[in-house]
């Protein structure tokens, strides 16, 4: 059965206003998210005439910040995570928007009551042992393995939990996820933005030269100019192209004229699929307090991979689904009610039904269902650790990809697709 994109039903809190393309762009930047919005400023910022060409009928991509009930909530991005290296988190910093440092505190619930602190602490200790010896395995010389054959085998019972959470923000289970590729993300030093991410990045875009629903088909670069088809009807030539949609997208539907370097191909097709997805609660009952909280729920038969309490202090909350929960949910009837239902039973088990009297989940998001994004980021399985890197170098000096799958410290997240964004009008304003 067709999947609704749910997350797509939701207007954006911001809409920037755009300029109008200019009659004789050099440079076409192709997607208008984290990576397409940094690229054009970057290039106009050069003094180099731009067009952004972009497939939806608004900007920001995978970060998107919605209203509900009045509260801004984010239906994809929402950590501005790597704070030190993150250049969103700079550049916020100096526009002086309203970020807050996410806190290091979080719940533990284990069954169907709080967790002790001797629980706690234990479970802290699983993960410190669990990124030391993944990072040791990583650094290691020698053929690319698994990054679930690095998990040290004596986490007890917390081993589970690590194994989970690790799966859930790689996108994929540890088992398929390159160990070479994996302790690249710095997750310390995290930030959140009032009013959302999506929101922050929708008002970068404001006054940009970028065309809303203008989906690129084709990209025809047999001759010196580059030639960019639209299936709205537009055509646009430039010097070169900055080709920023997902992995995901490009695999499956952008044809190239003609074809890509074996090489660049193979890179491409070599990423998998990476699934995140938030149910967004409203649960003013929720026995966990305090802002902005991670909480681990273990122990009983459902156990989620990832709750983050009382959004910037509101009721709502996200329920994450990892990629095993996703594929179970399609597996059966699919869709938002079929999400809902999953995340009703889980949270039945653990609080009990007299305590969900008050939950509401207004929204659930279906990235993977989405034509313009086809999964939440892209992964490195093991044995394909080069694919991010041999996607740096440009195609005969007309073509350049970014976005998120192209970072090496910080792939899967805004802040590596706007470094990757500008590192692409980097190069391509340096060539003209
Ligand atoms: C549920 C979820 C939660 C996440 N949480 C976080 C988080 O907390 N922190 C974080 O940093 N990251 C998070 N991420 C990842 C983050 O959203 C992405 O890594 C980032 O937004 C990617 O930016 P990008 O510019 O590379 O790609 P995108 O944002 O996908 O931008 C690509 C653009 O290209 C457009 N496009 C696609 N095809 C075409 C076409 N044929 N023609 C023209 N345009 C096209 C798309 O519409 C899109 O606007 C999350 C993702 C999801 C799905």
């Amino acid at each position: 059965m067709p999947h609704p994109p749910t997350h797509a039903h939701f207007p954006p809190s911001h809409r920037p206003r755009l300029s109008p393309l200019p009659a004789d762009p050099e440079i076409i930047v192709i997607g208008a998210g984290a990576a397409g919005i940094a690229a054009a400023r970057r290039l106009i910022e050069r003094g180099r005439r731009v067009a952004v060409l972009e497939a939806r009928d608004r900007v920001g991509g995978r970060a998107v910040t919605t209203l509900l009930r009045g509260h801004a909530v984010d239906l994809g991005a929402h950590w501005l995570h790597a704070g030190p290296i993150n250049p969103l988190v700079r550049l916020g910093q100096a526009r002086r928007e309203p970020l807050r440092r996410a806190p290091q505190e979080s719940h533990v619930w284990v069954g169907r009551r709080p967790g002790r602190p001797d629980e706690a602490a234990a479970s802290a200790r699983a993960f410190a042992r669990a990124d030391r010896d993944i990072g040791r395995g990583a650094a290691e010389a020698g053929p690319d393995r698994p990054a679930a054959s690095a998990l040290p085998p004596s986490l007890g019972p917390w081993g589970a939990r690590v194994a989970l959470v690790h799966g859930l923000v790689s996108g994929l289970p540890l088992s398929e996820v390159s160990l070479h590729d994996f302790p690249s993300m710095e997750y310390g030093d995290n930030f959140f933005i009032a009013g959302g991410y999506g929101a922050y990045l929708a008002r970068l875009a404001d006054t940009l030269p970028i065309a809303l629903d203008s989906p690129v088909t084709r990209i025809d670069w047999s001759d010196a100019r580059v030639r960019v088809e639209t299936a709205s009807g537009l055509t646009l030539g430039a010097r070169s192209v900055i080709v920023t949609v997902p992995m995901m997208v490009l695999r499956e539907s952008l044809a190239f004229t003609p074809a890509l370097p074996p090489g660049i191909r193979a890179a491409i097709d070599g990423f998998h699929t990476g699934i995140y997805e938030h149910a967004v609660l409203h649960w003013p009952s929720s026995p966990f307090r305090g802002a902005d909280r991670l909480a681990s729920i273990v122990g009983g038969r459902h156990r989620p991979p990832g709750l983050l309490a009382r959004l910037d202090g509101t009721p709502f909350h996200y329920f994450e689904l990892d990629a095993p929960s996703a594929a179970a949910i399609d597996a059966g009837l699919g869709g938002a009610d079929a999400a809902r239902r999953h995340v009703r039973a889980v949270l039945a088990e653990h609080f009990g039904f007299a305590r969900l009297h008050d939950l509401a989940i207004p929204a659930v998001s279906a990235w993977r269902h989405d034509p313009w994004s086809r999964g939440s980021w892209a992964v490195v399985p093991p044995g394909h650790a080069g694919a991010r890197q041999a996607l740096q170098d440009s195609v005969c000096g007309r073509i350049r990809f970014a976005g998120e799958a192209l970072s090496r410290l910080q792939w899967g997240t805004a802040g590596g697709a706007y470094q990757e964004g500008m590192r692409a009008a980097d190069a391509a304003a340096d060539a003209l």
